[in-house]
């Protein structure tokens, strides 16, 4: 029996969706009341519409953009793609190796900007290819989702500049986390995720600098809302829930969380882990953990039956475990299908680094026995262990 038996499940899953935030919560659920749309002229209408440019201001605030810069969208799987579509369409585009799916799926005929073996986009290798491609499209993320490796945005930035290309960024893991303006640092647009930052699931926005709102073409056309560049009724209460969530999202839990992440990673690589990508500067709430010899998906089935809620590479909605193109972009090999993302949300308690670790413990003297040839307890083999995909 360990200590934690019984315990509620220990959530260290942030990176696929953060946890909610009690102001969002409170702001979604008062705007599920409001009965009007948004679009329409009479009372009710006039009171959705008030509380989405309330929403719309504070959102924009906060990024350092124009409230009309502003299109709200589902998540940043549409944020991406409308600025990969709608900047992009007459463009060379150009994408990091380790960009999200969202990335990869709207750009499926992009070039490919290789990363360093720290996850760290390869500057000069981007600096060639732009020197061949004129008025590029680059897409760059600014953190990793999945080993939390911040990309040098600004320098990639200045390249972009000096060759005639615009830059557009994926925030989604950064906003709230690292405290960066990419607008100011000569974005074009940065797509951003509520339910990323501690809001709802289903909202999100594409920011849009001044010097290029006019160029962005609409991927959805339909009623003419977000002034044409996104059709359909916005979805009010998450975005609410956005702006809230915002409000109360503190740079200043930063450290608090990087200490907790840093027990974590050092109680790992002592029972025998490489943390993947730590050489680089990442995010602080995020640490990729590779164990030698257990795939992936054993580790987070068996951190599960213990309670304890972590993925193995970029969560997919199938359920399903991927193999991680983000660490084969590093070089990784077979340690690439021993990874799994263990990532903090905004409330992880001081005790998560314990209760992890009791746990980690015994899968890596598990992953030990292994790789020296002795045969698992009856216990570890109730737990399938599939090959790795
Ligand atoms: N970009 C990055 C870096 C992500 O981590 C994710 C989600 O995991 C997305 C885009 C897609 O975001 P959403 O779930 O809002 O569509």
């Amino acid at each position: 029996m360990t200590p934690f038996a019984g315990a509620e499940p220990l959530y260290l899953d942030a990176n696929a969706t953060e946890t909610l935030r009690p102001a969002a919560r409170a702001a979604l659920i008062a705007a599920l009341v409001l009965v009007g749309n948004p679009a329409s002229v009479h009372a009710e209408g006039r009171a959705a519409r008030s509380l989405l440019e309330k929403s719309r201001a504070a959102i924009a605030r906060h990024f350092g953009a124009r409230p009309q810069d502003v299109v709200f969208c589902s998540g940043a799987t549409e944020a991406d793609a409308m600025a990969i579509h709608g900047l992009g369409s007459n463009r060379p585009i150009l994408i990091g190796a380790t960009e999200h799916d969202a990335v990869r799926a709207a750009a499926p005929n992009a070039t490919t900007i290789p990363v360093n073996a720290d996850g760290t986009i390869d500057l000069a290798t981007l600096d060639r290819l732009l020197a061949r491609q004129n008025g590029a499209l680059v897409c760059l993320m600014a953190a990793n989702n999945e080993t939390g490796v911040i990309h040098p945005i600004a320098e990639a930035a200045s390249l972009c500049a000096a060759h005639g290309a615009i830059l557009h960024v994926d925030a989604v893991q950064a906003a709230c986390r690292l405290d960066y303006d990419y607008l100011a640092l000569g974005a074009a647009s940065v797509a951003i995720s509520a339910h990323k930052l501690g809001g709802p699931k289903g909202a999100g926005a594409l920011l849009v600098a001044p010097a290029h709102a006019d160029a962005l073409a609409p991927l959805i056309r339909g009623g003419g809302q977000e002034r044409g560049r996104r059709g359909g009724t916005q979805n009010l209460p998450a975005i609410a829930g956005f702006a809230a969530a915002l409000d109360t999202a503190q740079l200043g839990n930063v450290a608090r969380l990087a200490a907790l992440r840093d027990a974590i990673e050092a109680g790992a690589r002592e029972a025998g882990a490489i943390a993947v990508g730590a050489d680089a500067p990442r995010l602080p709430n995020t640490t990729c953990l590779a164990l030698p010899g257990l795939s992936a998906e054993t580790q987070v089935i068996a951190l599960d039956l213990d309670g304890i809620c972590v993925s193995a590479g970029s969560a997919c909605s199938s359920g399903k475990v991927a193999r991680s193109h983000v660490l084969d972009a590093m070089g990784l090999g077979a340690l690439a299908g021993c990874a799994i993302r263990v990532s903090l949300p905004w409330n992880a308690s001081d005790t998560a680094p314990a209760r992890f670790l009791a746990a980690y413990r015994r899968l890596a003297a598990r992953a030990l026995r292994k790789r020296d040839g002795f045969s698992t307890s009856p216990e570890e083999r109730a737990v399938a262990e599939p090959a790795i995909i």
